[in-house]
Protein backbone atom coordinates (compact mmCIF):
# COMPACT_ATOMS: atom_id res chain seq x y z
CA UNK A 1 0.00 0.00 0.00
CA UNK A 2 1.58 3.38 -1.03
CA UNK A 3 1.45 5.86 1.03
CA UNK A 4 3.29 8.66 -1.54
CA UNK A 5 1.50 7.69 -4.87
CA UNK A 6 -2.41 6.57 -4.05
CA UNK A 7 -3.28 7.49 -6.98
CA UNK A 8 -1.68 4.13 -8.21
CA UNK A 9 -4.08 2.51 -6.11
CA UNK A 10 -7.04 3.76 -8.13
CA UNK A 11 -5.39 1.84 -10.78
CA UNK A 12 -6.89 -1.51 -9.80
CA UNK A 13 -9.97 0.31 -8.32
CA UNK A 14 -11.22 2.47 -11.08
CA UNK A 15 -14.11 0.51 -12.28
CA UNK A 16 -15.39 0.46 -8.33
CA UNK A 17 -14.81 3.67 -7.79
CA UNK A 18 -16.50 5.01 -10.97
CA UNK A 19 -19.37 2.65 -9.85
CA UNK A 20 -19.40 4.02 -6.45
CA UNK A 21 -18.60 7.38 -6.38
CA UNK A 22 -22.02 9.52 -4.90
CA UNK A 23 -23.01 11.45 -8.36
CA UNK A 24 -26.08 12.56 -6.83
CA UNK A 25 -24.48 16.33 -6.37
CA UNK A 26 -24.34 16.83 -2.45
CA UNK A 27 -21.53 19.23 -3.03
CA UNK A 28 -24.24 21.87 -4.82
CA UNK A 29 -23.97 24.11 -1.76
CA UNK A 30 -20.43 24.77 -2.60
CA UNK A 31 -20.54 23.96 -6.31
CA UNK A 32 -23.04 27.17 -6.68
CA UNK A 33 -20.83 29.16 -4.36
CA UNK A 34 -18.12 28.59 -6.89
CA UNK A 35 -20.52 29.75 -9.84
CA UNK A 36 -21.19 32.87 -8.16
CA UNK A 37 -17.81 33.90 -7.55
CA UNK A 38 -16.19 32.77 -11.36
CA UNK A 39 -16.94 34.16 -15.07
CA UNK A 40 -19.20 32.91 -17.08
CA UNK A 41 -17.58 30.10 -19.48
CA UNK A 42 -14.35 30.33 -16.59
CA UNK A 43 -11.59 27.64 -16.81
CA UNK A 44 -11.54 25.18 -14.03
CA UNK A 45 -8.37 23.17 -13.27
CA UNK A 46 -9.49 19.48 -11.11
CA UNK A 47 -6.44 17.98 -9.77
CA UNK A 48 -7.26 14.33 -9.04
CA UNK A 49 -10.03 14.69 -11.09
CA UNK A 50 -11.26 11.04 -11.17
CA UNK A 51 -13.28 9.91 -13.28
CA UNK A 52 -14.44 13.37 -14.65
CA UNK A 53 -17.83 12.47 -12.61
CA UNK A 54 -19.59 14.29 -10.74
CA UNK A 55 -17.52 17.33 -10.14
CA UNK A 56 -15.56 17.62 -13.91
CA UNK A 57 -18.89 17.24 -15.32
CA UNK A 58 -21.23 19.54 -13.65
CA UNK A 59 -18.66 22.44 -14.41
CA UNK A 60 -18.39 21.24 -17.98
CA UNK A 61 -22.27 21.61 -18.69
CA UNK A 62 -22.29 25.22 -17.41
CA UNK A 63 -19.97 25.56 -19.93
CA UNK A 64 -16.57 26.12 -18.33
CA UNK A 65 -13.55 24.19 -19.66
CA UNK A 66 -12.17 21.90 -17.95
CA UNK A 67 -8.53 20.87 -17.05
CA UNK A 68 -8.19 17.50 -15.49
CA UNK A 69 -4.94 16.27 -13.47
CA UNK A 70 -5.00 12.67 -12.33
CA UNK A 71 -2.18 9.91 -11.73
CA UNK A 72 -4.31 7.66 -12.56
CA UNK A 73 -3.74 6.72 -16.39
CA UNK A 74 -6.92 4.45 -16.23
CA UNK A 75 -9.02 7.52 -15.01
CA UNK A 76 -8.42 9.52 -17.32
CA UNK A 77 -8.88 7.17 -19.82
CA UNK A 78 -12.46 7.27 -19.09
CA UNK A 79 -12.22 11.14 -18.97
CA UNK A 80 -11.13 11.50 -22.03
CA UNK A 81 -13.57 8.87 -23.55
CA UNK A 82 -15.94 10.67 -21.73
CA UNK A 83 -15.50 14.68 -22.59
CA UNK A 84 -12.82 14.44 -25.37
CA UNK A 85 -13.30 18.30 -25.92
CA UNK A 86 -11.61 19.26 -22.27
CA UNK A 87 -7.66 19.04 -21.44
CA UNK A 88 -6.94 15.42 -19.64
CA UNK A 89 -3.27 15.20 -18.46
CA UNK A 90 -1.89 11.72 -16.40
CA UNK A 91 0.60 13.86 -13.81
CA UNK A 92 1.14 13.91 -9.95
CA UNK A 93 -0.68 17.15 -8.60
CA UNK A 94 2.52 17.67 -6.80
CA UNK A 95 4.50 18.24 -9.97
CA UNK A 96 2.33 20.46 -12.31
CA UNK A 97 3.49 23.64 -13.58
CA UNK A 98 1.58 24.38 -16.12
CA UNK A 99 2.21 28.03 -16.78
CA UNK A 100 -1.56 29.03 -16.49
CA UNK A 101 -3.89 30.72 -14.19
CA UNK A 102 -6.84 29.44 -14.05
CA UNK A 103 -10.59 31.23 -12.62
CA UNK A 104 -11.14 27.82 -10.39
CA UNK A 105 -8.81 25.07 -9.02
CA UNK A 106 -10.75 21.87 -7.44
CA UNK A 107 -8.93 19.76 -5.21
CA UNK A 108 -12.10 17.66 -3.83
CA UNK A 109 -11.61 14.29 -2.55
CA UNK A 110 -8.31 14.04 -3.78
CA UNK A 111 -5.66 16.21 -1.90
CA UNK A 112 -5.94 14.57 1.32
CA UNK A 113 -4.22 11.80 -0.58
CA UNK A 114 -1.23 13.44 0.28
CA UNK A 115 0.94 13.27 2.80
CA UNK A 116 1.33 16.38 5.23
CA UNK A 117 3.88 17.49 3.88
CA UNK A 118 3.14 17.60 0.52
CA UNK A 119 -0.12 18.82 1.31
CA UNK A 120 1.73 22.40 3.07
CA UNK A 121 4.11 21.97 -0.40
CA UNK A 122 0.68 22.94 -2.28
CA UNK A 123 -0.66 25.91 -1.22
CA UNK A 124 1.85 27.67 -2.96
CA UNK A 125 1.24 25.66 -6.41
CA UNK A 126 -2.66 26.57 -5.97
CA UNK A 127 -2.11 30.26 -6.00
CA UNK A 128 0.39 30.19 -8.32
CA UNK A 129 -2.00 28.70 -10.91
CA UNK A 130 -5.04 31.24 -9.71
CA UNK A 131 -5.91 34.03 -11.15
CA UNK A 132 -6.56 37.22 -8.66
CA UNK A 133 -10.06 36.36 -7.45
CA UNK A 134 -9.94 32.98 -8.60
CA UNK A 135 -11.45 30.20 -6.13
CA UNK A 136 -9.84 27.11 -4.72
CA UNK A 137 -12.58 24.05 -2.90
CA UNK A 138 -10.82 21.38 -2.00
CA UNK A 139 -11.27 18.71 1.14
CA UNK A 140 -9.47 17.94 3.87
CA UNK A 141 -9.74 15.79 7.42
CA UNK A 142 -10.93 17.27 10.42
CA UNK A 143 -7.85 17.31 12.40
CA UNK A 144 -4.26 16.55 12.50
CA UNK A 145 -3.91 13.08 11.39
CA UNK A 146 -3.26 9.75 9.08
CA UNK A 147 -5.97 7.34 8.70
CA UNK A 148 -6.12 4.20 6.29
CA UNK A 149 -9.19 3.19 4.78
CA UNK A 150 -10.90 0.72 2.37
CA UNK A 151 -11.98 1.72 -0.51
CA UNK A 152 -13.30 -1.18 -2.69
CA UNK A 153 -10.64 -3.80 -1.74
CA UNK A 154 -7.79 -0.95 -1.83
CA UNK A 155 -6.69 0.37 1.89
CA UNK A 156 -5.88 4.29 1.20
CA UNK A 157 -3.71 6.49 2.65
CA UNK A 158 -5.13 10.00 3.88
CA UNK A 159 -3.22 12.67 5.87
CA UNK A 160 -4.98 16.20 6.99
CA UNK A 161 -3.16 19.42 8.94
CA UNK A 162 -5.22 20.74 11.67
CA UNK A 163 -7.68 23.69 10.56
CA UNK A 164 -5.86 25.84 12.12
CA UNK A 165 -2.81 25.05 10.04
CA UNK A 166 -4.69 24.93 6.49
CA UNK A 167 -6.69 28.52 8.26
CA UNK A 168 -3.14 29.53 7.87
CA UNK A 169 -1.58 28.33 4.65
CA UNK A 170 -4.41 29.85 2.79
CA UNK A 171 -3.61 33.19 4.66
CA UNK A 172 0.14 33.34 3.84
CA UNK A 173 -1.02 31.79 0.16
CA UNK A 174 -2.82 34.97 -0.67
CA UNK A 175 -6.04 33.38 -0.11
CA UNK A 176 -9.28 34.05 1.96
CA UNK A 177 -11.38 31.58 3.26
CA UNK A 178 -15.29 31.82 1.86
CA UNK A 179 -17.03 28.61 2.72
CA UNK A 180 -15.53 25.98 5.65
CA UNK A 181 -17.20 23.61 7.20
CA UNK A 182 -15.63 20.22 9.71
CA UNK A 183 -17.42 16.78 8.96
CA UNK A 184 -20.17 18.62 6.73
CA UNK A 185 -23.25 16.46 7.09
CA UNK A 186 -24.79 17.56 4.39
CA UNK A 187 -21.72 16.59 1.90
CA UNK A 188 -20.81 13.00 3.23
CA UNK A 189 -19.03 14.62 6.54
CA UNK A 190 -16.50 15.96 4.17
CA UNK A 191 -14.10 18.56 5.87
CA UNK A 192 -14.93 21.82 3.47
CA UNK A 193 -12.84 24.65 2.39
CA UNK A 194 -13.84 26.98 -0.83
CA UNK A 195 -11.20 29.84 -0.45
CA UNK A 196 -10.54 33.12 -3.44
CA UNK A 197 -7.48 34.29 -3.86
CA UNK A 198 -7.11 38.16 -2.94
CA UNK A 199 -6.83 40.76 -5.65
CA UNK A 200 -3.97 42.73 -4.33
CA UNK A 201 -4.23 46.20 -5.42
CA UNK A 202 -0.38 48.36 -6.04
CA UNK A 203 -2.31 51.21 -7.28
CA UNK A 204 -0.63 54.26 -4.95
CA UNK A 205 -0.42 57.54 -5.39
CA UNK A 206 0.87 60.64 -3.99
CA UNK A 207 1.31 64.67 -4.01
CA UNK A 208 3.68 67.16 -2.44
CA UNK A 209 2.44 69.54 0.23
CA UNK A 210 0.68 71.96 -1.44
CA UNK A 211 -1.19 69.59 -3.72
CA UNK A 212 0.51 71.08 -7.32
CA UNK A 213 2.12 68.07 -8.53
CA UNK A 214 0.47 64.72 -7.98
CA UNK A 215 1.30 61.32 -9.29
CA UNK A 216 0.65 57.56 -9.56
CA UNK A 217 2.30 54.52 -9.61
CA UNK A 218 1.16 50.85 -10.97
CA UNK A 219 2.61 47.66 -9.73
CA UNK A 220 4.41 45.55 -7.72
CA UNK A 221 7.16 48.68 -5.75
CA UNK A 222 10.43 46.58 -5.86
CA UNK A 223 12.16 47.83 -2.45
CA UNK A 224 11.45 49.66 0.18
CA UNK A 225 14.46 51.70 1.88
CA UNK A 226 15.58 53.79 4.85
CA UNK A 227 18.46 55.74 3.92
CA UNK A 228 20.11 57.54 7.40
CA UNK A 229 22.99 58.85 4.76
CA UNK A 230 24.42 62.62 5.14
CA UNK A 231 22.55 63.05 2.33
CA UNK A 232 18.95 61.74 2.70
CA UNK A 233 19.65 63.74 5.38
CA UNK A 234 19.79 66.77 3.86
CA UNK A 235 17.01 65.93 0.97
CA UNK A 236 14.28 64.79 3.64
CA UNK A 237 15.30 67.47 6.14
CA UNK A 238 14.54 65.24 8.90
CA UNK A 239 16.63 62.13 10.32
CA UNK A 240 16.90 59.69 7.37
CA UNK A 241 15.44 59.49 3.76
CA UNK A 242 12.91 56.65 2.58
CA UNK A 243 12.81 55.61 -0.98
CA UNK A 244 9.63 53.52 -2.45
CA UNK A 245 11.79 51.34 -5.64
CA UNK A 246 9.14 51.07 -8.35
CA UNK A 247 9.52 50.75 -11.93
CA UNK A 248 9.47 54.05 -13.75
CA UNK A 249 7.39 52.73 -16.63
CA UNK A 250 4.75 51.96 -14.33
CA UNK A 251 4.83 55.53 -12.91
CA UNK A 252 2.84 58.90 -13.91
CA UNK A 253 2.18 62.61 -13.40
CA UNK A 254 -1.47 63.70 -13.25
CA UNK A 255 -1.10 66.93 -12.05
CA UNK A 256 1.74 69.71 -12.49
CA UNK A 257 4.61 70.28 -13.53
CA UNK A 258 7.89 69.58 -11.43
CA UNK A 259 11.30 71.31 -11.26
CA UNK A 260 14.32 68.88 -11.27
CA UNK A 261 17.56 69.46 -9.40
CA UNK A 262 20.61 67.29 -9.82
CA UNK A 263 23.61 65.86 -8.19
CA UNK A 264 26.70 63.79 -9.67
CA UNK A 265 26.27 59.88 -7.45
CA UNK A 266 29.27 58.27 -5.91
CA UNK A 267 28.69 55.94 -8.91
CA UNK A 268 29.70 58.62 -11.74
CA UNK A 269 25.77 59.17 -12.35
CA UNK A 270 23.45 61.77 -11.87
CA UNK A 271 20.95 61.67 -9.95
CA UNK A 272 18.52 63.90 -11.20
CA UNK A 273 15.54 64.74 -8.29
CA UNK A 274 11.84 66.17 -8.47
CA UNK A 275 10.53 68.63 -6.39
CA UNK A 276 7.52 70.84 -6.30
CA UNK A 277 8.24 74.81 -7.95
CA UNK A 278 6.02 75.74 -4.74
CA UNK A 279 6.03 74.15 -1.72
CA UNK A 280 9.66 72.24 -2.46
CA UNK A 281 8.11 69.13 -1.09
CA UNK A 282 10.47 66.57 -2.48
CA UNK A 283 9.06 63.81 -4.45
CA UNK A 284 10.70 61.42 -6.47
CA UNK A 285 14.68 60.60 -7.54
CA UNK A 286 15.95 58.47 -10.49
CA UNK A 287 19.19 58.30 -11.90
CA UNK A 288 20.59 59.59 -15.45
CA UNK A 289 20.96 57.86 -17.34
CA UNK A 290 17.94 55.15 -16.00
CA UNK A 291 19.33 51.85 -16.96
CA UNK A 292 17.08 49.93 -14.77
CA UNK A 293 13.65 51.57 -15.43
CA UNK A 294 13.73 52.43 -11.93
CA UNK A 295 12.42 55.40 -10.08
CA UNK A 296 12.73 56.00 -5.80
CA UNK A 297 9.08 57.62 -4.62
CA UNK A 298 10.07 59.63 -1.55
CA UNK A 299 7.98 57.74 1.04
CA UNK A 300 6.90 61.10 2.83
CA UNK A 301 4.94 62.19 -0.03
CA UNK A 302 2.85 58.98 -0.68
CA UNK A 303 -0.91 59.27 0.19
CA UNK A 304 -1.29 55.65 1.06
CA UNK A 305 1.07 55.17 4.64
CA UNK A 306 3.43 52.68 4.42
CA UNK A 307 4.55 50.00 6.36
CA UNK A 308 8.14 50.44 7.12
CA UNK A 309 8.32 47.25 9.64
CA UNK A 310 10.37 45.19 6.40
CA UNK A 311 12.26 48.50 5.19
CA UNK A 312 15.87 47.36 4.35
CA UNK A 313 17.80 49.67 6.42
CA UNK A 314 21.12 51.19 4.71
CA UNK A 315 24.15 53.14 5.46
CA UNK A 316 23.22 52.85 9.23
CA UNK A 317 26.95 53.64 10.08
CA UNK A 318 25.87 57.27 9.86
CA UNK A 319 22.30 56.82 11.80
CA UNK A 320 21.23 59.32 14.53
CA UNK A 321 21.88 58.37 18.13
CA UNK A 322 18.00 57.81 19.18
CA UNK A 323 17.01 56.20 15.87
CA UNK A 324 15.62 52.63 16.35
CA UNK A 325 15.26 49.87 13.64
CA UNK A 326 13.60 47.19 14.09
CA UNK A 327 15.24 44.38 14.92
CA UNK A 328 13.56 42.22 12.15
CA UNK A 329 14.41 44.67 9.59
CA UNK A 330 17.64 43.87 7.20
CA UNK A 331 20.72 46.77 7.98
CA UNK A 332 23.40 47.59 5.84
CA UNK A 333 25.92 49.42 7.90
CA UNK A 334 26.97 51.30 3.44
CA UNK A 335 24.73 49.91 1.09
CA UNK A 336 23.00 46.62 1.01
ZN1 LIG B 1 3.77 71.66 -3.81
ZN1 LIG C 1 20.82 58.20 1.26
Amino acid sequence: MSKNKVYEEYEHIHEWFDAHRDKSLMEKEYLDLILANSPKQATVLDLGCGTGEPLAAFFIDQGYHVTGVDGSTKMIALCKARFPEQTWLCADMREIDLHQQFDVILAWHSFFHLPQSDQRKMFAKFAMHLKPGAVLAFTSGPAADEVWSDNGGQNLYHASLSIAEYQSLLKQNGLEVLLHKVEDPDCGEATTWVAQKQVVNHLRTGRCQCGAIQYKSQGEPIALYVCHCPECRKQSASAFGISLDVKKSQFQITHGQPHFWSRPTSKGDQMRCAFCPECGSRLWHESVPNVKDLLSIKGGSLDQSINLSNAIHVWTKYKLPGVVIPESAAQFPEED
